[in-house]
Formats: C-alpha cells, structure tokens, sequence
C-alpha cells in the first residue's frame, strides 16, 4: 500500500495543505485547495476511486465543487468514483452544488454512500469503519479504521482526546492524527497528548498532521511535508 501525505497542515497553517491523505487510490478529506495540490504531486483526478470524508468543516470539504468541475473539465465525467462520508452526505454535496451555481449534472458517475459510526462496511477493496469522534460542538466528526492488504491505518482528523481515539490508537497499525498544536483544546489534540498515545502504543506508528506552523518535534511522532510518501 502506498500512502501519500496530500496536505499535512491546519487552516491557519500558511504554506502546508489542508489535511488530507491518498491511500492507493482512496483519497481522505478534500478540503480548499486538495485538488490543487493532487496535481501539485502529479497525481490525476481520474486516478481517484474513492473520496473519504472526516466531517464538513472547510478544510475537510470545501474543495469538492471544485473537484466536480474538474472531472467534468477533463472529460473524466464516465469514470466512477464512490464518495463516502457521515450521514448527511448527499444533502450537504447537493445543497454545495446549488450555493455555487453547479449542475446535479457534474454527478454523472459518482455513487454517494453514507456511514452509520461504528459499523464496518466493506467497500470493494477497503474495509472502512467510522469511529465517532470528539471534535468541540461539531457533530459528527469520523475518524476512520480503513483496511486493506492486511494492513490498518487509522485517521482522526478531527478530534481532542477522547476514549474512541484511544480505541482506534489500539487497532492500527499506522495512526494519521490531528495534531494542531501544542497543547489539547476541546476542539483538536495537542503534541502533548499525541506524543503520550504514540508511546503507549508503540506497535503503533504516529504521524503528526493537521498541524499549525509550531516548530516542536520529538523522536516518538514523525512529521511528515506535504508530498511524502510512505510504502507500507
Ligand atoms: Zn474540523
Ligand atoms: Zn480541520
């Protein structure tokens, strides 16, 4: 499996992208600016098979009218794609096509499937399981168990502490987290927090994302740029 750190950065973060992260051809949150950055990494929206989305907050979201234009741009409008997310999924695509003027015609090909939290579904390849998380007063926030291949890699962007992160730490084998900043507020994890998770579950592997521009580092949680990829 390969991974690919699409963005690595928060919203007020100035250079890195918004959070999102290509897992083979399993795209997790497209929020303003994803699709640029796709290409920015040679990476062609007509590769994409699945988009996976976390919660519908800007940085997670907001950039799918432009990925619909751009299918629909590149010709790319018969191939399918499978678009999976909380429930409310179809309402919120629909109602952003409507407040940018968009057609319900840029949703040739695309199969809109919303998830239950907590009950695994099997997608094709992928197994995917929504874990609902804490993220301040925004409900819902998924964080996802996604397997394939064997493997589990974990991602919870976004969260604070909570006991359904400490789950999802448990059960994979590689953890993409929320790391905002420094320290835990009721909307996002701390580098503080994160670090303790990541050397109480040291079969574990840690990456930082979501991160603001802090300069802090430590040998327990790698922190990866925008564009890393890593073979699994
Ligand atoms: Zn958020
Ligand atoms: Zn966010």
């Amino acid at each position: 499996m390969k991974i690919t750190f699409i963005g690595t950065g928060n919203m007020g973060c100035k250079l890195r992208g918004n959070p999102s992260v290509l897992i083979d051809d399993l795209l997790i949150d497209i929020g303003c600016g994803t699709v640029k950055q796709l290409g920015r990494f040679d990476i062609e929206t007509k590769s994409l098979k699945y988009i996976v989305i976390s919660h519908y907050h800007p940085d997670h979201f907001a950039d799918i009218g432009h990925f619909f234009v751009t299918r629909y741009s590149r010709n790319e409008l018969d191939n399918r794609i499978k678009i999976i997310g909380p429930i409310g999924l179809e309402e919120r695509i629909k109602g952003f096509l409507k407040i940018t003027e968009l057609g319900e015609e840029l949703l040739k090909g695309v199969e809109i499937i919303e998830l239950e939290e907590n009950i695994e579904v099997n997608i094709d390849k992928y197994k995917i399981k929504p874990i609902l998380l804490t993220h301040g007063r925004i409900k819902p926030s998924y964080g996802y168990i996604i397997e394939k291949d064997n493997k589990k890699i974990g991602y919870t962007c976004d969260t604070t502490v909570c006991e359904n992160f400490e789950e999802i730490c448990k059960n994979v084998d590689y953890l993409l987290g929320d790391v905002n900043g420094i320290t835990t507020n009721p909307a996002h994890m701390g580098l503080n927090d994160f670090t303790e998770y990541a050397k109480k579950y040291n079969n574990c592997k840690f990456y930082a994302i979501h991160r603001g521009d802090y300069e802090e580092r430590n040998e327990f949680v790698n922190f990866p740029e925008d564009g890393d990829v890593l073979n699994i």
